[in-house]
């Protein structure tokens, strides 16, 4: 991703880079006409490398630390190698319930992980007190960091170069606090801005039927829901009730003329099937996009709504954002 390094807010660093971005762009099951991005296939195994190696790049010019997260796994992986490569020390505040794989993998990099009883808004919640508690120790949060969305935009860059210098119909992400979603918007929007695309693509959020409260607020037209769910999902990356960037996630998917689907558990694990069935093997979060265009795809064109009409047209783009191996959870 370093090739965008006229655009990203810290300089190229070779010690901490590991070849993050520049991921593939590959055909979906049963249709060319739809690619697939592979960002599973980062240093880590999530698309979170992209922020994480921007926000930790940061942490290491001001010399702050320990770097403090917190994650339903992904982010605190990302964070935990990079804040190791930086030399820096990383504590990461994750729910009681998160994955052994997720666990190991922070372990490993030398991270203290801290195991909080309660929901990803309690882990949320205790990383806060612990940065408030601690002058000088930087909060490294993918979801209020802007750094950390400078970081992701260059999926969008990415996606622009690898169309020939052209933009998706429609680009479908996850969303539970935005971080791709606002980064995409981010990058299309620079894009644009700089004359090198002539429009922005339809942005379509994604959603777990249990914890929905963007998809929410944009059906009933209202601002963020207070009582946004925190129900279990089995895509707990993207369980997030009460995103800090939500209504700047609202208006971005209306600037873009795109929306918000929400698809049931039932729905991610047959796709995630689908996608093992040929040969990519993603955690259930990662396959939430790919549930919402079956869904679209499979439902008479009549009936289909018109967010699930944007999943059906040629030059859409599904990311898959997290390995398979990251949810075994035993
Ligand atoms: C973090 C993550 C998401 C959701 O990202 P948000 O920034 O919370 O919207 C989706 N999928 C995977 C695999 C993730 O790691």
């Amino acid at each position: 991703m370093w090739r965008y390094a006229a655009v990203l807010p810290v300089p190229f660093d070779a010690e901490l880079t590991m070849g993050e971005g520049l991921t593939p762009l590959v055909a979906a099951p049963g249709t060319s006409a739809l690619r697939l991005k592979l960002d599973f296939l980062m240093p880590t195994l999530s698309f979170k490398d992209r922020g994480a190696v921007v926000l930790a790049g940061l942490a290491k010019l001001l010399g702050a630390a320990p770097l403090v997260v917190d994650s339903s796994g992904n982010a605190g992986t990302a964070m935990a190698a990079y804040a190791a490569r930086a030399g820096l020390s990383c504590e990461v505040f994750v729910p009681a319930g998160t994955s052994v794989g997720k666990l190991a993998q922070m372990q490993a990099h030398g991270a203290t992980v801290r195991l909080v009883p309660g929901d990803r808004q309690a882990a949320a919640d205790a990383a806060i007190s612990r940065v408030g508690a601690s002058p000088g120790c930087f909060y490294a949060s993918h979801a209020y960091h802007p750094y950390f969305l400078h970081g992701t935009k260059t999926f969008a860059y990415e996606l622009w170069e690898q169309a020939g210098g052209g933009v998706p119909s429609t680009v479908v992400v996850p969303v539970g606090n935005g971080t791709l979603l606002l980064g995409a918007y981010l990058g299309f929007g620079e894009l644009v801005a700089a004359g090198l695309a002539d429009r922005m693509p339809a942005l379509v959020g994604v959603q777990a039927a249990a914890c929905a409260p963007l998809a929410a607020s944009c059906r009933a037209g209202t601002e963020l829901s207070p009582t946004g769910t925190s129900a279990t999902t089995v895509a707990e990356g993207i369980a997030i009730a009460h995103p800090p960037r939500g209504h700047q996630a609202l208006v971005a998917v209306a600037a873009t003329g795109g929306g918000f689907l929400t698809v049931s558990d039932d729905e991610v694990t047959q796709a995630a099937r689908e996608l093992a069935g040929h040969g990519l093997f993603v955690e259930p979060t990662a396959a939430v996009c790919w549930a919402a265009v079956r869904t679209a795809r499979a439902t008479d064109p009549g009936e289909r709504s018109a967010v699930q009409e944007l999943l059906c047209r040629p030059g859409v783009v599904v990311p898959l954002c997290g390995a398979g191996l990251k949810a075994v959870h035993h």
